[in-house]
């Protein structure tokens, strides 16, 4: 189960910059009530594991969690076997199980799952009224996991203890300790990187995979963007972390470079000088003269290709102002974007996001 440790050590990550100038336990905002109203813990952790398809994820809850969570967030995938989250998996507990616990429904669920769907994995989220009834979600999954032969992931974030963001660290540190380097890669190469935090919403990582491939930068393992379970769980391998867009996962990357050594850069892909200034923190890191020379190539044909796409729209666009209110990393990023077209920001909100 998450412990008050736990959560006070995500609130005050120390790879925050916003956290360095505060004194220990001033970190992160605190949670506040009504703040699961834009989205509670459970929803965070679920959207920001929802992306793996090739995986169950399993409410393990009422009915109205795995309800109110539904479709919120429309990514991509290039799965080829069943689609996983075109189906909706929740254990449903009635006030039966909150007078004897959950734990059997639980246990039945994951059996229920393996004989009828055979995923590469089961994600189970705790929701508030079982994390208060206290059913041992841990031993279950544990249990199914050793039955079954595939991981059976706990996340335990469930809503009240905080925010949508709280809940996607929450997630980070729940694929930490189940997943990440529990397989091998059939291969590698010096120019291996995971992609972290990036959700392939409306399909927008493939934006830019194509600029990987011609330079020869290969996407190891994605969390969780068009992701896989498997690579996932070889992440441990790569020689660079790709955080993009997602403050909220910056423990599970300091995380990972305290313990297998994988130094990591933060991103974005949103706009041409985004784009462009990603694509060259990448190579740098890899730190390969070759990558950066081939990087440089790529680059330079993009934008001119892109320039004179945008050519029509920085006319149209020409004086122009806007203000953002938008939620999440999008305040920063569309940004970006916007000025790439000439168009003068001038005001944002940081609903959902840090300050920084
Ligand atoms: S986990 Fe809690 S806050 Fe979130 S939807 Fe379920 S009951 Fe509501």
């Amino acid at each position: 189960m998450v412990s008050r440790a736990k959560i006070k050590e995500l609130m005050n990550e120390s790879a925050c910059s916003h956290s360095k100038d505060k004194k220990p336990g001033e970190g992160c905002d605190k949670p506040k009530p009504g703040l699961a109203a834009g989205g509670c813990a459970f929803d965070g952790a679920q959207i920001s594991l929802f992306p793996y398809a090739d995986a169950v994820h399993l409410v393990h809850g009422p009915q109205t969690c795995l309800g109110a969570s539904w479709e919120t967030r429309e990514t991509k995938t290039s799965y080829e076997g069943r689609d996983h989250t075109q189906m909706g998996f929740t254990t449903g507990i009635t006030t039966n199980d909150v007078i004897f616990g959950g734990d059997k429904r639980l246990a039945d669920s994951i059996d229920y799952i393996m004989e009828n769907y055979r995923p590469e994995a089961i994600f189970v989220y705790s929701t508030c009224v079982t994390a208060l009834v206290g059913d041992d979600i841990d031993a279950t999954c544990k249990a199914g996991s050793e039955k079954h032969g595939v991981p059976v992931v706990p996340v335990h974030a469930p809503g009240f203890v905080g925010s949508k963001n709280l809940g996607s660290r929450l997630a980070g540190e729940a694929v930490l300790e189940h997943l990440i380097g529990t397989k091998e890669p059939e291969t590698t190469t010096p120019y291996d990187i995971n992609l972290i935090g990036d959700y392939n919403v409306t399909g927008d990582m493939w934006q830019y995979l194509p600029l990987f491939e011609k330079i020869g930068i290969r996407v190891l393992s994605s969390m969780s963007g068009d992701g896989r379970v498997g690579d996932i769980r070889t992440a441990h391998r790569a020689r660079l972390n790709v955080i993009v867009c997602a403050k909220s996962l910056i423990t599970l990357t300091r995380k990972m470079q305290e313990r297998y050594g994988i130094p990591w850069i933060s991103v974005s892909f949103y706009g041409k000088r985004d784009t462009t200034f990603a694509i060259r923190e990448i190579v740098n890191a890899l730190g390969d003269p070759a990558l950066i020379e081939r990087a440089e190539a790529v680059i330079a044909q993009a934008e001119a290709e892109l320039e004179a796409k945008l050519a029509p729209y920085k006319a149209l666009f020409e004086g122009k102002k806007a203000v953002l209110n938008t939620g999440g990393n999008k305040a920063w990023s569309i940004a970006s974007g916007l000025q790439d077209l000439g168009i003068e920001v001038v005001a944002t909100s940081v609903a959902k996001s840090t300050q920084d």
